[in-house]
C-alpha cells in the first residue's frame, strides 16, 4: 500500500461519519427506550449510586437483525465497513477526540460536588484530559463511560461481520477466518449476556472518563480486536485438525476461567455467603473472596483474558506477529493495569489486603507471577 493512497484512506468521509452518527444515534435511543434489567452499580464514595439498564444484548440482535435486512433487501451494502476501514478509524479517532475536549470543558465547568460529576484536577491540563475529571459524566440522561464501551464491543463485531461479508465475497473463507469469527462472536455475545458484571469493574468504578477510555473504547477495541480479521483477507494460514483442537482447547479453557472469575467476583459482592465451587467461601476480612478461582491466583480473571485473546489470534498460525497484536497488547495492559489495581485495593484494604497476599501469592499465573 502506497503513502499516498493510505494518507487518503485515512481521510474522513461523510460516508464514514453518516455510518458513525447513525451507530451512535441508534445506540442512544434503543439504549433509552429497550427493556433491560436495571443493575445498581457500586456504592459511590458520597453514598450514592448508579443505575444501568442493561439491555445491550437486545440492542445488539436487533441491530444485526435490521443490518441483516437492509443488506438482503439491497439497501445496505454488507461490506459498507470493511471497505470503509481506514476512513472510519480516523472518523472514529477524530470523534473521540472532540468529545473529549467537550468532557474535558464540562469537568472544567462543573460545581457539582456528587462522586460521579465532582470535578478531579491535577493542573496538568494533557493529565486531566488523559484521565478524564470526572468520574462518570453524563449526556441526556445517558451515562456516557457505559454507553462508549458498548458502542467499542459492538463496533468490533460489526467489524467483524463486514469482514466475514467481503471474505464470502471474495470466496476466501477459510477454516481460520471462521474460527476467528466464532471465537469473537461468542465472546461478544458472552460480554452483552453478563453486561450488568460490567459494572463491577474497574474502568466503570473507578476510572475517569477522559481520552484514554475513550479512545480505548472507541478505537482501540473495535479497529484493533480486529486485526486478525483484517489480516486474514489478505493472508493465508493453513490449519491442521489438531492445530483447530488445540485452538478451541485455549479458547475453552480461556472462556472457563475469565468468566467463572469475573462471575465468582459478582456473586460473592452480591452475596458473600454464596457457595464457591460448591463449598462455603473462604473470606478474608469479611470483604475479600480467597477461595475458587480467587484462591488460585489474585487477578485469575485477566489470566482467562488473556488465554482467549491468543485464542483469537492462533487461527491465523505463527508466520507474522500482526495478529499476534491483540494478546501482546492485552498482557501488557492486564500486568500494568494489576499492578495498578493492587496499590488500590491496598490503600482500600489495608491489612486485609495484605492478609489476601500471603494466602494468594500468585498476582495472574499461579507458579510463574
Ligand atoms: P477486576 O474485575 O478484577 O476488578 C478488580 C476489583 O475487584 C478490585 O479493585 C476490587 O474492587 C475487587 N477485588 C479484587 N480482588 C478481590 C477479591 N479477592 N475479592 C473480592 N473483590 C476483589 O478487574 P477489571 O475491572 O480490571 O477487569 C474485569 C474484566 O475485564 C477482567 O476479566 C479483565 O480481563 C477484563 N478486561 C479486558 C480488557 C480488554 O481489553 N480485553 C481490558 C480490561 C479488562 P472493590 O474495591 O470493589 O472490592
Amino acid at each position: 500500500m502506497d503513502l499516498g493512497f493510505l494518507l487518503h484512506a485515512l481521510i474522513p468521509s461523510w460516508n464514514s461519519v453518516a455510518i458513525l452518527a447513525t451507530f451512535f444515534a441508534y445506540l442512544a435511543i434503543v439504549g433509552s427506550i429497550l427493556p433491560g434489567k436495571v443493575v445498581p452499580g457500586v456504592i459511590l464514595q458520597d453514598g450514592s449510586r448508579l443505575h444501568y439498564r442493561c439491555n445491550g444484548l437486545l440492542s445488539l440482535l436487533m441491530l444485526v437483525g435490521l443490518l441483516g435486512i437492509g443488506a438482503k433487501m439491497d439497501y445496505i451494502s454488507p461490506t459498507a465497513i470493511s471497505d470503509r476501514g481506514l476512513e472510519l478509524l480516523s472518523a472514529t479517532f477524530v470523534f473521540s477526540f472532540l468529545v473529549t475536549l467537550v468532557l474535558y470543558a464540562a469537568g472544567c465547568k462543573s460545581s457539582n460536588q456528587g462522586s460521579s460529576l465532582k470535578p478531579h484536577f491535577t493542573g496538568n491540563l494533557i493529565q486531566d484530559w488523559w484521565f478524564g475529571i470526572q468520574l462518570n459524566p453524563q449526556f441526556l440522561g445517558i451515562d456516557l463511560k457505559f454507553f462508549f464501551v458498548r458502542a467499542g464491543m459492538m463496533g468490533w463485531l460489526l467489524i467483524n461481520l463486514s469482514v466475514l461479508a467481503r471474505s464470502i465475497q471474495d470466496a476466501t473463507v477459510s477454516r481460520s477466518m471462521i474460527l476467528y469469527q466464532l471465537f469473537c462472536v461468542l465472546y461478544i455475545l458472552d460480554y452483552f449476556v453478563y453486561e450488568e458484571y460490567m459494572t463491577s469493574t474497574w474502568d466503570i468504578i473507578a476510572e475517569r472518563l477522559g481520552f484514554m477510555l475513550v479512545f480505548g473504547d472507541l478505537v482501540w477495541i473495535p479497529f484493533t480486536f480486529s486485526i486478525q480479521g483484517w489480516w486474514l483477507l489478505s493472508n493465508k494460514a493453513e490449519l491442521t485438525t489438531a492445530a483447530v483442537i488445540a485452538n478451541c482447547f485455549v479458547f475453552l479453557m480461556g472462556y472457563l476461567v475469565f468468566r467463572g472469575a469475573n462471575k465468582q467476583k459478582h456473586i460473592f459482592k452480591k452475596n458473600p455467603k454464596a457457595l464457591i465451587w460448591g463449598m462455603p467461601p473462604k473470606v478474608i476480612g469479611g470483604k475479600l473472596l480467597a477461595s475458587g478461582f480467587w484462591g488460585v491466583a489474585r487477578h485469575c480473571n485477566y489470566l482467562g483474558d488473556l488465554l482467549l485473546a491468543l485464542s483469537f489470534s492462533l487461527p491465523c498460525g505463527i508466520s507474522s506477529p500482526i495478529p499476534y497484536f491483540y494478546p501482546i497488547y492485552l498482557l501488557i495492559l492486564l500486568i500494568w493495569r494489576e499492578r495498578r489495581d493492587e496499590a488500590r485495593c491496598a490503600l482500600k484494604y489495608k491489612e486485609v489486603w495484605a492478609e489476601y497476599c500471603k494466602l494468594v501469592p500468585w498476582r495472574i499465573l499461579p507458579y510463574f507471577y
